[in-house]
């Protein structure tokens, strides 16, 4: 494995630099600074967390432009995209500070006591980030665990370390001591092992494949450590024959073209009632014709290239040439291109209709009734996002709890907030991210009971 990590930009090819790759000794070392950071970090006085955690937010908010292009040259993000992605780092570091001050345990009634429950902080967070999402993924993890009076230890992705590294000099210029946030970029199998396996890393925040999401739990398990999983998914967007038609079908390219795809949350097989289906078809195709492919610097781009060549030719191998369906236009030449592609009569067991294929590709799945379209949604080993388009209230209630996902979104396609909880059922994840009760999962629960009974009288 190359001790160097060569960043490409993914629209053009061009190398965009060239950095160094953490070794196991480098973690090591990360994990003596964290620790000692750690415990000065959660000495300190809440409202000065907090107030150090806003300035960090500042910062962020300072340099957003930096921050927006730097991920559109490293990761060929659209540059909104770029622009909202940088804004909820510092918004979650915003949440996040607003939380220290109020991250508060229980007095429960006993008998001959007073009893109270505190919130500690872990210590030292692993954060293990894809490159779907650089900078939100990586401070979804990273807020809320400083937040809660930890240390954090990030290891970006081999592909896309360099925001994540600027945002730690942005932490530092801020006045966050030095070792409490630090970037590792490194190979997984490397660096992100030796976060998994070291004993001084209480907790291991992870987001990507399900199949390595599945070796750092049993790795972390061995060592008792917490470990949470944001996986896979294969969403489904559910239209029955009675929504508003013209607006799920305005909305559904978006809904797994954002991104290119490469969304843990696309909404990618598109159930559509059978009553509808012709019509829906009629009205999705010029949608996604309409869907402007390019450079991803332009502001009225709509939809960049993929990651790499690794992930083209993995979303090449799913679209084979006898697939009927509806293809945009994606340029040629250098870059990692795809066209949206929608797929039509797909055998609902095939490849492309189980699998993440993780660029933009969906398939349109037809279904008869209610109890079909639920037994279809459910029809997947993952279960993360998903959407229902009716206007039948109650169904939409019914389909919401029968759908076996952690996230669903009524006539709309919205999945993550930072003010509300995230994450998979099944094979899509364990534990949940951000919401109310983000701070909470970076702490353990200590019962501290005082005694009230005074000498006899
Ligand atoms: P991956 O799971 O290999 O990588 C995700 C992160 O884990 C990276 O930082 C990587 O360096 C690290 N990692 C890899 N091996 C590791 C190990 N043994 N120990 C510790 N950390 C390790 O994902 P990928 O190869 O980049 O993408 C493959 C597929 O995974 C995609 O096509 C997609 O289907 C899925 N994926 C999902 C998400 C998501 O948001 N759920 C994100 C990225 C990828």
């Amino acid at each position: 494995m190359s001790d160097q990590l060569q960043v490409l930009n993914p629209a053009t090819e061009e190398v965009v630099a060239t950095i160094p790759a953490a070794t196991a000794a480098d973690v090591d070392a990360a994990v003596v600074r964290a620790t000692k950071a750690q415990s000065g970090w959660a000495a300190l006085a809440p409202g000065d967390r907090a107030r150090l955690l806003r300035r960090f937010a500042v910062a962020v908010d300072e340099h957003l432009e930096e921050l927006a292009q730097l991920e559109v040259r490293e990761a060929g993000h659209t540059v909104g995209n770029a622009r909202w992605e940088a804004g909820n780092v510092r918004d979650l570091l915003d949440y996040a500070a607003g939380g220290v001050e109020r991250l508060t345990g229980q007095q429960i009634p006993v008998p001959g006591g007073l009893n109270v429950t505190i919130l500690e902080p872990l210590g030292v967070v692993g954060v293990i980030a894809p490159w779907n999402f650089p900078m939100p993924i990586a401070a979804w993890g990273t807020a809320p665990a400083l937040a809660a009076g930890n240390a954090v230890i990030l290891k970006p992705a081999e592909t896309t370390p360099l925001t994540a590294l600027r945002l730690a000099e942005l932490a530092l210029e801020a006045g966050l001591p030095e070792g409490l946030f630090q970037v590792l970029p490194g190979h997984g199998p490397v660096a992100g092992n030796a976060l998994v396996e070291h004993p001084g890393v209480a907790k291991i925040v992870f987001t990507g494949s399900t199949a390595v999401g599945k070796q750092v739990l049993a790795k972390g398990s061995a060592l008792l450590k917490r470990v949470t999983l944001e996986l896979g998914g294969k969403s489904p967007n559910i239209v029955f024959a009675d929504a508003d038609l013209e607006t799920a079908a305005a909305a559904a390219p978006m809904s797994f073209l954002d991104n290119s795809g490469q969304d843990c949350c696309a909404r990618t097989r598109i159930l559509v009632q059978r009553s509808a289906y012709d019509r829906f078809l009629e009205l999705l195709g010029p949608a996604i014709e309409a869907v402007t492919v390019g450079d991803p610097a332009d502001e009225k781009t709509d939809m960049g290239p993929l990651i790499s060549k690794v992930q083209l030719d993995r979303v090449r191998s799913y679209v084979t040439d006898d697939l009927d369906g509806i293809r945009g236009k994606a340029p040629e030449g250098p870059g990692f291109w795809f066209p949206p592609t929608v797929l039509t009569g797909v055998d609902p067991h095939a490849r492309v209709a189980v699998e993440e294929v993780f660029g933009p590709v969906a398939v349109v799945l037809p279904f008869e009734d209610e109890v079909d379209a639920v037994r279809l949604a459910n029809a997947t080993d993952y279960g993360l996002s998903g959407s229902i388009w009716t206007r039948d209230v109650g169904r939409a209630l019914r389909v919401s709890q029968a759908v076996r996902a952690g996230n669903l979104s009524v006539n709309s396609h919205s999945s993550v907030r930072y003010w509300t909880p995230f994450g998979g059922f099944k094979q899509s994840g364990i534990g949940r991210e951000l919401g109310p009760d983000a701070l909470t999962a970076f702490t353990e629960t200590k019962n501290v009971f005082i005694s009230t009974e005074g000498p006899a009288q």
